[in-house]
């Protein structure tokens, strides 16, 4: 019998798993030396900004938010077309998300669209780079200093990727990593947050745990109310032994997904199937997600699929249409351009252990399916 093939599965070698019976032996588990070596490493990576490890990419927002002065009363533009994390923080600080719409060539937020969307109320701007694929960031900044508005890049999806040859962390103003499990770099959860290159990290480290001040007498203080947000020396160790194979990562993604875009590319013109924007340059190829052909039936499409021994994920509905945010007023016919990548989109098997092999089975059962 074929082995399911699930839509993504993370890579960790040997090493990794030595280094963390090495943590769970060495009698420190939660942050310490690791955490540490991590978030120097980080750093390295984005140009010497200050990097600080969190327990997740949804903390690591969160705290972005409050250092960027995000409060109630206030507004932050955002996409409708991402992981519900994005606009829940935005809620969780107490300020209002605005939705703009996506671009559908590139599904993320439409800065055509962005400027007609700030009012006196609007603090920030949080894009995302949706499966991996960078905002246009020269644009982005263009505006948002035009407007005099903060930035979190939610870059939860895009680490490895880049932007005219710079990685995505070394430039702009907050920029925020996911560790998750399913990310193209793993800590299993976990995130990171790279601050302003002038900012002094004290008051981020206070968010992160609890708010709290310590002296070297050994007292300490609270002036501020903290999360409980620390990641742990286990989770760093993982992060460590990631890191470098962040760039193989990114490559073979880019192959594998060079690989589908040929493959389907007849399966597109016969079926309808629209194909994610062919960039090799900038994307860290974190999702390969077409869309079905309008009218497709979804669910059975997957059904279909998982028959075959494949896995495949939806990422993601928009956003505005949960419970949550009906509530707020927000309401079907808001932001089609979203709402169609919404009920269309599937996530294909993508991940760096994957077999050329694997690829040819997922587009051969995808004609299958839709042929
Ligand atoms: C994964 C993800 C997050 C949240 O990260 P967690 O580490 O799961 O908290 C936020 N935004 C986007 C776009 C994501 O993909």
């Amino acid at each position: 019998m074929t082995a399911f093939l699930p839509f993504t599965r993370p890579s960790i070698d040997e090493a990794t798993i030595a280094a963390v019976a090495d943590v769970l032996r060495s009698g420190w588990i939660t942050s310490g030396p690791k955490v540490q070596a991590f978030e120097a490493a980080l750093s390295a990576y984005c140009g010497g900004r200050p990097v600080r490890a969190f327990n997740s990419g949804t903390a690591t927002l969160e705290v972005a938010l409050r250092l960027a002065g995000v409060g109630p009363g206030d507004e932050v533009i955002t996409t409708p077309m991402t992981w519900v994390a994005t606009a829940n923080v935005i809620l969780e600080v107490g300020a209002m998300p605005v939705f703009v719409d996506i671009d559908p060539a590139t599904r993320n937020i439409d800065l055509a669209k962005l400027e007609a969307a700030v009012t006196p109320k609007t603090k920030a701007i949080m894009p995302v780079d949706l499966a991996g694929l960078p905002v246009d960031r020269d644009r982005l900044y263009a505006i948002a200093n035009a407007r005099k508005l903060r930035v979190v890049e939610d870059a939860a999806q895009s680490f490895g990727a880049s932007w005219n040859g710079k990685p995505i962390g070394s430039t702009g103003d907050f920029v925020s990593f996911s560790f998750h499990a399913n990310k193209n770099l793993t800590t299993s959860e976990g995130g990171a947050l790279v601050l302003p290159a002038d900012m002094d990290p004290a008051l981020c480290e206070r968010l992160r745990l609890q708010g709290v001040k310590r002296f070297p007498d050994g007292g300490m203080d609270v002036d501020v109310l903290g999360g409980k947000w620390n990641l742990t020396d286990i989770a760093a160790a993982i992060g460590l032994g990631q890191l470098p194979h962040l760039a193989e990562f990114t490559e073979r993604r880019r192959a594998l997904a060079r690989r589908y875009l040929e493959l389907l590319a007849p399966v597109a013109a016969l079926t309808g199937l629209e194909l994610p924007p062919a960039d090799f340059t900038n994307s860290n190829w974190h999702m390969f997600q077409p869309l079905l052909p309008p009218g497709t039936d979804r669910a059975a499409f997957i059904a279909a699929m998982k028959e075959r021994h494949i896995g495949v994920g939806v990422h993601y509905p928009a956003l505005h249409l949960f419970s949550l945010y009906r509530r707020l007023g927000f309401k079907e016919g808001d932001f089609p351009a979203a709402e169609d990548v919404g009920r269309r989109t599937v996530t294909l098997p993508l991940f760096p252990a994957m077999a050329d092999g694997d690829v040819e089975r997922v587009c051969a059962s995808l004609g299958e399916i839709l042929g």
